[in-house]
């Protein structure tokens, strides 16, 4: 699949691309990459720290001598250190780490040969880059100490977001498969199409046409396997700038450009990067994220046209984003879901201020950020054992997840007042892992029923079936779509049909006076009346005619006069009462 764009100001490569992304020629356009943005890019030198450096480095040797990597403590060191980072795969087999044990010897030496293959090119690639320092999670953070572990995973904002720059192995399908990769040269170059004045039509104009894949920084970056690691994330968000030692070739990712070899000054600037379908930009350049222009175009599409682009909100669509994507993420240890995540939320919580995060929502949003759904499309399956966060919080499910676009903040639409909302975090950490968490509310609760539902008989073979709530005593299940969390609370193996409690939480109506109201499905725990535990999300779509008369009592002309929480009063058979959701 190919795309077209009219050669206007894009530089390509000029002259043959290097066989092995190993070549001087690879590592110049890298280095050339880094000199540019910091002498000019001013978004990327914005956030340039004072003097901050992690505990530990590698330090490779003087320049202009081989590689001799040894293990320095920067704690005594006056002047300002510059340091690179890695981004890795962790492979299943044994890594060399640093431990209790060989932390001295460390600082003697650290013996070459028993790095893996992406250890010893970062090194290299380092010097040849001018970098006499790394930084390497393995190396650096001391694996048999987990408080050393947890003290260190708490400075990966700082030790990701004052680095100079990352190397991200993201070519490497293994572990061991290393940063430089040989490489079909000719598949580099865009095709370059002439037209002249006699094809000129309505879509086709004459002049010169690259024709190039649109799915390059897809598959080369956002799928690579790297970059399905949740903890890579983050260090992707956080690093001023990236260079990914693809399998075809560099790329080179800031705050102001995306580059690669083929594209020194940039990728075109096509429609076709922009298209979240193809893969950009949400999945996958999320350092061109900004919150004026990326923030509110993701707002717009997202909401498809319901909410405008809004300065104070427009940020919350790139938490969104990060969320969405983050949460469709690997991770080895399911515990870490807000550990691997926190540094991500450190930056957010310095961009917003005095708000509080709790276990990856946000206080001032809560109503909107309590409305995240389990994503239908989420492959994962086993829930963890283990406590990882309030039912409340979408780290409580091993799932991809979307959020609730935020409205205009005037709250007029949401039906639920936050009297206290808390979580118990296991160190001082705010954005690290929790152990409890409560939100105490004022709503409007109602009984239901929650059945498996064959949305349409004549699909049985394709087993489409959908969660739907029944709103009367043994009504059918109405037009009430339900996302549940765990993709077998309602199965067909289990209860046909389950009583749960609804709590809608927002009315909504689009330009046309549609309206849609969204909220949580709720299970009443045992040991006390007014505690309940998130089972899963409600919604009743805009023109579902039999939701609506299941869910209000209220004429056409009612719904469009009335202020949305004067029609609360409206809901049927629905009691006002204080909860607390753990
Ligand atoms: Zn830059």
């Amino acid at each position: 699949m190919h795309t077209y764009f009219e050669d206007r100001d894009y530089v390509i490569h000029n002259g043959p691309i290097s066989l092995n992304t190993s070549s001087d020629s690879t590592l110049a356009f890298a280095a050339d990459c880094i000199r540019k943005c910091e002498e000019t890019h001013t978004k990327c030198t914005r956030y340039s720290p004072e003097n901050w450096k992690p505990s530990r480095l590698i330090d490779l040797g003087p320049l202009d001598e081989p590689v001799q990597p040894k293990l320095i403590l920067t704690e005594s060191a006056k002047e300002p250190i510059s340091y690179a980072t890695l981004s890795h795969r962790w492979g299943s087999a044994k890594m060399f780490q640093l431990t209790s044990e060989n932390i001295d010897s460390l600082q003697q030496q650290i013996p070459l040969a028993e790095m893996s293959k992406t250890f010893q090119d970062a090194f290299i690639a380092c010097k040849k880059l001018g970098m006499r320092f790394i930084w390497i999670d393995c190396l650096c953070i001391i694996q048999d100490q987990l408080d050393d572990w947890q003290k260190e995973a708490e400075r990966m904002k700082d030790i990701y977001s004052c680095g100079r720059f990352n190397i991200s192995a993201t070519g490497a399908d293994q572990r061991d498969d290393g940063l430089f990769f040989e490489r079909e040269r000719l598949a580099l170059s865009p095709f370059i199409l002439n037209f002249d004045a006699t094809h000129d039509s309505e879509s086709w104009k004459a002049g010169s046409y690259f024709l190039l894949n649109p799915l390059m920084w897809a598959s080369d970056i956002s799928k690579a396997a790297l970059n399905q690691r949740g903890w890579v994330l983050q260090e992707r968000v956080l690093a001023r700038r990236i260079l990914h030692f693809g399998r075809n070739q560099v790329f080179f990712e800031c705050h102001e450009i995306d580059a690669c070899e083929t594209f020194p000054n940039g990728l075109p600037d096509t429609e076709i990067f922009r298209n979240r379908a193809l893969g950009a930009p949400s999945n996958g350049r999320f350092k061109r994220l900004d919150p004026e222009l990326d923030g509110g175009w993701l707002r717009e599409t997202k909401s498809m046209q319901r909410l405008k682009s809004h300065p104070d909100l427009n940020i919350f669509s790139i938490w969104g984003e990060l969320v969405e994507t983050y949460s469709s993420l690997n991770l080895t240890k399911w515990e870490d879901k807000l550990v691997a995540f926190s540094g991500i939320a450190k930056m957010m919580r310095q961009i917003l201020g005095d708000d509080d995060y709790l276990a990856g929502l946000w206080r001032r949003q809560l109503p909107y950020h309590m409305l995240w759904s389990r994503r239908k499309d989420g492959g994962l399956i086993t829930e963890p054992m283990i406590y990882i966060a309030p039912s409340w919080s979408w780290a409580s499910v091993q799932a991809p997840v979307t959020l609730q676009p935020i409205t205009d903040g005037k709250n007029e639409d949401i039906l639920i007042d936050i009297i206290e909302a808390e979580t118990y975090t296991q160190g001082e950490d705010v954005t690290g892992a929790v152990f409890g968490g409560f939100i105490k509310l004022r709503g409007f609760l109602r009984l239901a029923e929650c059945a498996v539902w064959i949305n349409d008989p004549q699909s049985l073979r394709t087993e489409r079936m959908e969660t739907c709530l029944a709103m009367k005593p043994k009504g059918r299940p109405a037009d009430i779509i339900v996302w549940p969390d765990e993709t077998d609370q309602f199965g067909p193996e289990t209860s046909m049909r389950a009583k749960v409690f609804c709590l809608p939480i927002q009315i909504w109506r689009n330009d046309k006076g549609d309206r849609c109201t969204e909220g949580l499905i709720l299970e009443k725990l045992d040991f006390d009346r007014d505690t309940f535990k998130r089972m899963g999300k409600f919604k009743i779509s805009v023109g579902s005619k039999r939701g609506e008369a299941e869910f209000y009592t209220v004429s056409d002309e009612e719904w469009m006069t009335k202020p949305p929480r004067k029609l609360l009063s409206a809901l049927i058979m629905f009691e006002e009462r204080v909860i607390t959701i753990i």
